[in-house]
């Protein structure tokens, strides 16, 4: 079956969709993105998702390249023609096509580039959500606006693939103070002696993540106490349990951090229970969804 990306427009084949060499987004990353969930054919959190959009691409000086309504009719059909009902959404959004030059082009005559891709995610019975993760943690390395969700990703990248070749799933970043940031592409928490959820508080230092923000309605619905806070890498290795979370693959607990165990060395209840509300969350989304079939 022919897979589909949508481009500038047009729904073409994956494999031949092509962006210019000189569009913003290749030679600077300037420019946003977002993924959103879909979980059987609910997409979770797509609210928040474009309000984030919305606000990255302003912090930067961009408008919505489409309406939000033309946005959300994108992703179904990109979904209908991939024939998906459980996968990954990603939308990148850039300054544009103009001659290499530093300062932003007229974005009268520069139209906005827009691509939408997807990918198939099994939710259930995720193997990470089960077995728990293993993390290590990094130095930050990345820019002062950290809560806007540049496609400038070459930190990341880099503290990924330290993971990786660590046998972790994930590096938690740590700023110049020896505090945890967040991941490199998820939101880091733990669960301390006293039973609060802590995590570290928005600011330019994180980006607020739109899943972060669900588990902190459910988590207050399931009567957790938090706080808002940073947190060293030696209070998360006595922590109860730690976990991420990110659309990508929602609650993921955390087994291990720098070769600590955290806990029993299994996944934690407070993190399998809000792993279970989150998708009890989503289910409950579907009155919201626009109409569309897979
Ligand atoms: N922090 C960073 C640096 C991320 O890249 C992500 C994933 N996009 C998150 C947090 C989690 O955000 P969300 O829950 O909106 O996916």
């Amino acid at each position: 079956m022919p897979r589909y990306a949508y481009i500038n427009g047009s729904y073409t084949a994956h494999n031949k969709a092509c962006i210019h060499i000189e569009d913003r987004g290749f030679q600077f990353a300037d420019g946003v993105y977002e993924v959103i969930a879909c979980i059987h054919g609910c997409l979770a959190d797509e609210r928040g998702h474009l309000d984030r959009l919305q606000r990255s691409l302003s912090e930067l000086g961009m408008d919505m390249p489409v309406s939000r309504q033309t946005l959300q009719l994108i992703f179904r059909e990109l979904l209908r023609k991939n024939r998906l009902k459980n996968a990954n959404i990603y939308i990148q959004v850039t300054r544009g096509i103009a001659r290499r030059d530093f300062p932003f082009p007229d974005h009268e005559t520069t139209p906005l580039s827009l691509i939408v891709t997807t990918w198939p995610f099994r939710f259930d019975g995720n193997p990470r959500v089960k077995d728990g993760a293993r993390v290590i943690t990094v130095p930050d390395q990345r820019w002062a606006r950290r809560d806007i969700k540049t496609i400038a990703l070459l930190p990341q990248v880099l503290a990924k693939q330290h993971a990786v070749e660590a046998g972790a799933y994930e590096a938690w970043m740590l700023d110049k103070n020896g505090y945890i940031t967040e991941g490199s592409s998820s939101n880091a928490w733990i669960v301390s002696q006293d039973n609060k959820l802590i995590t570290r508080e928005p600011s330019h230092d994180i980006l607020r993540g739109v899943t972060r923000t669900a588990i902190d309605k459910l988590r207050q619905e399931m009567g957790i106490e938090w706080e808002e806070r940073p947190f060293t890498p030696e209070e998360a290795y006595r922590a109860q349990e730690a976990f991420t979370t990110a659309a990508v693959a929602l609650v993921v607990p955390v087994i291990a951090i720098d070769d600590h165990k955290i806990g029993t060395g299994k996944p934690g209840p407070v993190a399998l229970g809000l792993y279970k509300e989150y998708r009890a969350y989503v289910d409950g989304l579907r009155g919201e969804q626009l109409k569309w079939k897979a």
